[in-house]
């Protein structure tokens, strides 16, 4: 099976199947996690906002993927406490968000991170002193869950390798190989080298995200489009010492809107727009910008000036069929189709499902290639993952590190959190002083990671490294996006 595009959902299908022990191949034409699995608000989370959509059998099955990412990949994926502020003015009263969260903690059952628990207004105003008191009825604490998307991305790539899978970055499938009018293959252009490549398989996946159309048209698919993708931007700001993630009701028009600590910044997001920009030319516009700034500003005035460092931009490939609705109610739910061609093609979805939504896949595709094995990734640890639990391993790692390399316990706590249990063979990447070298002053990356990324991370431009190996390049611009 060849399956295109190494986003979330491609690497997530690659990794069933080589786990069921089938021959897989993955091509991705540009990094993996490139597109909108770099660009997510980072929350590995059942969604509590889809309750009011009445989207209970979504958040039910995304609270037990969380569980399992929580013990399959904990150094990349931490319980966040999030607070939840009710004000007089907002769209819903606090009895609606209390009957939410009640139902939020019962879906979750046995699998809940910590059950929530009400924020009378004087102990709110004690826990975020920063928050626009005026208004402000009280609220509630609930726990989510917070990742490092890029980096999860390749965790199930790599696990994926450890498999038997067989794959490549930087290769573009640019043509498909036919045979009497079904497709039994691609051909692909290696972007790094030049060279062609025909890669022949019984079965192709189009997990290309936003770009599942434009696969679909080069099979011949004319009954496209299936999506109409919409924006979504967030900005990055400096640490405001924020206690917890903030669930906010945009003042502009009652969308929920993020406020999250992630990577010792502050992550603001999301805007939810239809728009014309295709996936390889997304950019964000100051009125993005603006509009999450005022949001930032209604909340938390005293911050409202506060600089922004970054922003980025990612197209969520959302199911066509309902076009009618608003961007933001529409369904997070996935679709699989089938070309003429016999191209299988998969949209939509959420990152926190991707296992349960592969499972679906590999399960339809061994049904029409007359294979029966059973799926095998809800007992799977993920690439990294240790086998002791992960916070006593965190806090000897750490020391470790700490001990033999003279490094400050922000910085081994960071490359524990990185890399998990190959953190030991990153060290063997550090042992100089000039490697041991900040890549940015105050940020906790190490000039000695890129060498360990380009051998074992199939790193291979600057923006694979600050961009997606580590997150510097997103809020530092100095952190060398143009130089090697
Ligand atoms: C703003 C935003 C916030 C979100 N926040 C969350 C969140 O907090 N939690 C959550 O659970 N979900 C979230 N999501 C949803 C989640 O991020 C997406 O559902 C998921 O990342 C989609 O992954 P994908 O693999 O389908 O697409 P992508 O990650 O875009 O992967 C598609 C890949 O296909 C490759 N490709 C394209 N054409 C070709 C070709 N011809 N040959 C080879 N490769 C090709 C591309 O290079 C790309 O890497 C968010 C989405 C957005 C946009």
């Amino acid at each position: 099976m060849l399956i295109l595009g190494g986003g979330i959902n491609g690497a997530g299908v690659a990794l069933d199947a080589a786990a069921r022990g089938w021959r897989v191949a993955l091509i991705d034409k540009g990094d993996f996690a490139a597109g909108t699995s770099s660009a997510s608000s980072k929350l590995i989370h059942g969604g509590l906002r889809y309750l009011e959509r009445g989207h209970v059998g979504l958040v039910y099955e995304a609270l037990r993927e969380r569980r399992w990412l929580g013990r399959a990949a904990p150094h990349l994926v931490r319980p966040l406490p999030f607070v939840l502020p009710y004000y007089q003015s907002g769209r819903l009263r606090p009895w609606q968000w209390r009957l939410g969260l009640t139902v939020y903690d019962l879906l979750a059952g046995a699998d809940n991170l910590k059950r929530s628990r009400p924020l009378p207004a004087p102990q709110l105003r004690r826990l975020a002193p920063t928050l626009a008191p005026a208004g402000l009825l009280g609220g509630a604490a609930y726990y989510d869950a917070l990742m490092d998307d890029a980096r999860l991305c390749l965790a199930v790539v790599q696990t994926a390798v450890a498999h038997g899978a067989c794959v490549a970055n930087y290769v573009e499938a640019v043509a498909f190989e036919m045979a009497g009018g079904t497709i039994a293959g691609v051909q692909a252009r290696d972007r790094v080298s030049g060279d062609t490549l025909v890669i022949r398989a019984r079965q192709v996946v189009n997990a290309a995200g936003p770009w599942v159309d434009a696969v679909c048209r080069l099979a011949g698919d004319a009954a496209g489009p299936h999506l109409q993708p919409t924006k979504g931007v967030h900005v990055i700001l400096p640490d405001c010492g924020l206690p917890a993630a903030f669930l906010l009701l945009h003042p502009r028009d009652g969308r929920v809107f993020f406020v999250i600590p992630w990577m010792g910044k502050t992550l603001l997001g999301t805007t939810d727009t239809v728009t014309p920009e295709g996936p390889d030319a997304l950019a964000v516009a100051p009125e993005e910008i603006a509009y999450l700034r005022d949001g930032w500003a209604h909340y938390f005035p005293v911050h409202a000036s506060i600089p922004v460092l970054g922003s980025f931009a990612g197209l969520r490939p959302l199911i066509r069929a309902e076009l009618g609705a608003t961007p933001s109610a529409r369904t997070r739910e996935y679709r699989v189709f089938t070309s003429p061609s016999g191209l299988v093609s998969v949209a939509g979805g959420k990152y926190t499902t991707f296992r349960a939504m592969a499972e679906d896949i590999v399960n339809l595709l061994g049904e029409r290639l007359g294979r029966t094995s059973r799926c095998r990734t809800q007992r799977l640890l993920l690439h990294g993952t240790p086998s002791a639990p992960w916070e006593a391993f965190r806090k000897d790692a750490t020391a470790k590190l700490t001990a033999d390399l003279g490094l400050p316990d922000d910085v081994a706590g960071r490359l524990v959190d990185r890399y998990g249990v190959c953190v030991d063979d990153v060290a063997r990447y550090l042992g100089t002083p000039a490697e041991r070298e900040r890549l940015v002053e105050g940020e906790p990356e190490l000039r000695g990671e890129l060498a360990y990324q380009r051998a074992h991370e199939m790193a291979v431009f600057p923006a694979d490294h600050v961009l997606r190996r580590t997150r510097v390049g997103l809020y530092c611009p100095q952190a060398g996006l143009g130089s090697g």
